[in-house]
């Protein structure tokens, strides 16, 4: 994760953009990029593979530009989460099935 943090980072260098990339630009740049991922499936289910996959990347992009603008390491923040959701969803009780954790039994 490290090594393609820094070819962004570069990316970002090269280009002068990181004045651009404020929190707030970076948050509607991921909601953007996330509306034109769902917009590849707006009508029917007949997807182009290619082009969600490149949608996909541009969420990922500007969600590893947001950790870069906020000085905190990816790859860390990723694992608390997941800790979090493992607490949320304990196999037990989230296995086969999409209940919300606050419908849990
Ligand atoms: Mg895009």
């Amino acid at each position: 994760m490290e090594k393609i943090v820094d070819d962004i980072k570069e990316f970002i260098e090269k280009r002068n953009w990181r004045q651009f990339h404020t929190p707030d630009c970076l948050a509607k740049s991921i909601s953007i990029e996330a509306g034109e991922l769902l917009e590849c499936f707006q009508w029917n289910n007949d997807y182009d593979k290619e082009h969600v996959l490149e949608e996909v990347a541009d969420v990922l992009i500007y969600g590893l530009q947001m950790c870069i603008a906020l000085d905190v390491n990816p790859e860390e923040i990723i694992r608390s989460k997941m800790e979090k959701n493992a607490k949320k969803y304990p196999v037990e009780k989230a296995k086969g099935n999409s209940t919300k954790y606050s419908d849990f039994k």
